[in-house]
C-alpha cells in the first residue's frame, strides 16, 4: 500500500538576522521527531551558515522561492542552480506573498518549476484561496485551478518527489486556522485530483501538508487527518521549541 511520508517544514520568511538565525537552526534537536521528514527554509543569506549548523541532523534545508531565470545578468535574482549547490533540497513555490506581492503567476510558477526540477530540486508547491473566493464557495475549482495551471504539461519526470502545500491565505499569519474538517475536504479534494491526473500510486504517494496559523497546541488535530501529511509552518516555526513540538506530533 502506498502512504505519503509526513513531513513538517518551517519557512522562516523575511524574518531574522544571522547570528539569530544561527542560533535557531542550532537548537533544533531531532531526538523526538515523529515526522518522517523535518525540513527548514531559511531566508537566503542565511543558507550556507544553516546547512553547516543543520549537518548530521537529519534536518533537511528548503529555500523559500528560486528564481525564473537560470543565471547571468538577473541582478538581485537566486537561481535553483545555485540553491543546489547549497545542498538544498526542496524550494516552495507559488506561496501566497510571492503570489500576492511579487507577481508570481502560473506562467512564472510553471518556469520556476521547470528551473527547480531541472536542477534537481523538489518542490514544495503552495496553493490556497482568499477568504473572498472561501465565501464565493468556489474554493475547491480555484484551488484545483491553481494547480492545475502549474502542473499541466509537465512530464512525470518533473511531477516527481512533488509535495503540495495547502494554505488558505486567509489562515497565514492571522492566528486563524482551518477547521480539521475544512482542511480535510480541501486535502481529500487535492488527493482526488491527483488520482485522476496522474493515477492512484502517485497521489497516495505525494505528501498533502496543511498551512495556516499552525502552532503547538493545534498540530495534533491537524494530522489526525487522513489527507494531512504535515505542515508548513510559519511564525511558529521561529521558535525552536514550538517547532520541535509540532514535529513531534505528526
Ligand atoms: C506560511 O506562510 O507558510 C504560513 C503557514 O504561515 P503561518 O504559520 O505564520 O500562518
Amino acid at each position: 500500500m502506498f502512504m505519503a511520508r509526513s513531513i513538517v517544514a518551517g519557512n522562516w520568511k523575511q524574518n531574522l538576522e544571522f547570528y539569530d538565525a544561527s542560533d535557531l537552526a542550532g537548537s533544533l534537536r531531532v531526538e523526538s521527531f515523529t515526522s518522517d521528514e523535518v525540513v527548514v527554509c531559511p531566508p537566503f543569506p542565511f543558507i550556507y551558515d544553516v546547512s553547516e549548523r543543520l549537518k548530521d541532523t537529519g534536518i533537511s534545508l528548503g529555500a523559500q522561492d528560486c528564481s525564473q531565470y537560470n543565471g547571468g545578468a538577473y541582478t538581485g535574482e537566486v537561481s535553483a542552480t545555485m540553491l543546489k549547490s547549497l545542498n538544498v533540497k526542496y524550494c516552495i513555490l507559488g506561496h501566497s506573498e510571492r503570489r500576492q506581492y511579487f507577481g508570481d503567476t502560473s506562467e512564472i510558477l510553471r518556469v520556476k518549476f521547470a528551473n527547480a526540477r531541472n536542477a534537481g530540486l523538489e518542490v514544495i508547491l503552495c496553493c490556497g484561496e482568499t477568504l473572498e473566493v472561501r465565501k464565493s464557495g468556489d474554493h475547491t475549482a480555484f484551488v484545483l485551478r491553481q494547480l492545475e495551471e502549474v502542473m499541466k504539461d509537465q512530464d512525470s519526470q518533473m511531477l516527481e518527489d512533488l509535495v503540495i502545500a495547502y494554505e488558505p491565505i486567509w489562515a497565514i499569519g492571522t492566528g486563524e486556522t482551518a477547521s480539521p474538517e475544512q482542511a480535510e475536504e480541501m486535502h481529500a479534494a487535492i488527493r482526488d485530483f491527483l488520482k485522476t491526473k496522474f493515477g492512484d500510486p502517485y497521489a497516495q504517494d505525494t505528501p498533502i501538508l496543511y498551512g495556516g496559523s499552525v502552532k503547538p497546541s493545534n498540530a495534533a488535530e491537524l494530522f489526525a487527518c487522513k489527507n494531512i501529511d504535515g505542515a508548513l509552518v510559519g511564525g511558529a516555526s521561529l521558535n525552536a521549541l514550538d517547532f520541535m513540538q509540532i514535529a513531534s506530533v505528526s
